[in-house]
């Protein structure tokens, strides 16, 4: 076997989510965030909150509405903030 590709996580260029069922990847919390695809089934507490980068807890759960998918992908929120943190 001949395994070419390292398994190392990189700090950057890495694409911020992947559906784990269709495979679709979102570079960066915006392209997530803006596809229609993907609906925002539940946080606690609200989405404009968390882009000012206030909420550091919790999970949001979005169901990938893309055909033949339909899965529900979980983001831990301190994800978020930790995007708008670096920008
Ligand atoms: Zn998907």
């Amino acid at each position: 076997m001949n395994m070419g590709e390292t398994t190392k996580k990189r700090e950057s260029g890495g694409p911020f989510k992947r559906c784990s069922l269709c495979g679709a990847e979102w570079q960066t919390r915006d392209e997530f965030l803006a596809d229609k695809t993907l609906k925002l089934n539940g946080y606690q507490g609200s989405l404009r909150r968390l882009r000012l980068g206030e909420m550091a807890r919790g999970l949001l759960l979005f169901t990938h509405k893309a055909p033949g998918c339909g899965t529900t992908l979980a983001l831990e929120a301190k994800r978020f903030k930790d995007e708008s943190a670096e920008a």
